[in-house]
């Protein structure tokens, strides 16, 4: 099989550790220099339970990726075989190793370095077909105030949407002395969507709360994180965000280290994962509750196809097809 030519190059682990680390670093660069930075966070949602490491690794050797797994992962969970000829994707995996605690006596699981692994994309295999997504249940059957509201959830200060008067050209605003978010009313349901995501991210990340101020940290760096977390938060939910510009990526990215961008990742990463978990949560939480309430009003909804699934499934079955919003009838989910 074609796929195992990449183990008998001759070369060790930490050889192989070494090429993947450095593809890594130029992998940084260049999704920042390049004109990509929209195009990986856009990815990035779509592998929340990945490192960000493994993110960008999988994006440099094939950014059209959407489902990856190991050789045997693909047969023995997902009756899937890789195809012949297919290259595998070469990502690090921990090596742990067990150790005694010598103060509590227990034993723990230590990180003592990487090695690499081999994934293959969900495009590279063929086989059985592959279970619906546990995704069914997100925001594509949320309509726009299920998802404003799942989103005001994940701020951890008040927010007011209303009109700003003395502030000419912004369209909202994180106040780090009042502890509070304002996003001006009357935008379109999309754009405030958006910009109740960029405000939740600097008020998670940017706001030094015992001294009621900002963090010390460049404008433009805090303005590029809260503009990529609610761009990948976005994406994750197929809300339209078109209109975002991170035109001065490129040239913010010249003057820092590899080291920092990769920091400014994480914190877009975690803060991104951290809001979509809540809206997640708050979206399943209220669609139930809907579930449940369609259930039991209307009964007779329930059709002969949804026979054989748990009511609440074929509720949310049905909830599924639901909403659309705005005035060009386009549904906020994905
Ligand atoms: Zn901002």
């Amino acid at each position: 099989m074609t796929w195992k030519k990449n183990y008998s190059s001759g070369k060790s682990a930490a050889e192989r550790v070494e090429e993947i680390t450095k593809k890594l670093e130029e992998g940084i660069r260049d999704i920042y220099t390049s004109g990509k930075f929209a195009d990986y966070l856009s990815f990035m949602s779509k592998f929340p339970h990945y490192s960000v490491n493994n993110q960008i690794l999988i994006f440099c050797q094939k950014p059209d990726s959407s489902l990856v797994c190991g050789y045997r992962k693909w047969q023995d969970e997902f009756g899937r075989n890789v195809k012949k000829g297919e290259k595998a994707l070469r990502i690090l995996g921990p090596r742990i190793k067990k150790e005694i605690d010598p103060d509590t006596g227990r034993e723990e699981q230590r990180i003592v370095g990487f090695m690499p692994l081999s994934v293959f994309d969900v495009s590279q295999t063929e086989g059985k077909e592959l279970p619906s997504l546990a995704h069914r249940l997100t925001a594509d059957i949320s309509g726009f105030e299920e998802m404003r509201d799942a989103i005001i959830k994940a701020a951890p200060v008040p927010v007011y949407i209303e009109d700003i008067p003395y502030r000419d050209s912004t369209n909202g605003y994180f106040s780090p002395t009042e502890g509070k978010i304002v996003v001006r009313a009357g935008l379109s349901e999309a754009h405030t969507l958006k910009t109740l995501i960029h405000e939740t991210a600097h008020s998670r990340l940017h706001w030094d709360r015992e001294h009621d101020k900002l963090k010390k940290i460049p404008t433009t760096q805090a303005e590029i994180e809260a503009e990529s977390v609610a761009y990948t938060v976005c994406s994750y939910y197929g809300i339209d965000s078109s209109d975002y510009s991170f035109g001065y990526v490129a040239g913010w990215s010249q003057k820092m280290d590899t080291s920092e961008l990769m920091a400014s990742m994480n914190t877009i990463q975690t803060a991104a994962q951290e809001i979509i978990k809540t809206i997640d949560a708050e979206l399943i939480r209220t669609q139930e509750k809907e579930a449940c309430t369609s259930l039991i009003v209307i009964p007779d909804q329930v059709t002969e196809q949804d026979f054989g699934k748990s009511g609440i499934e074929a509720a949310i079955e049905r909830v599924e097809k639901g909403p659309v919003i705005g005035p060009e009838e386009r549904s906020i989910g994905r």
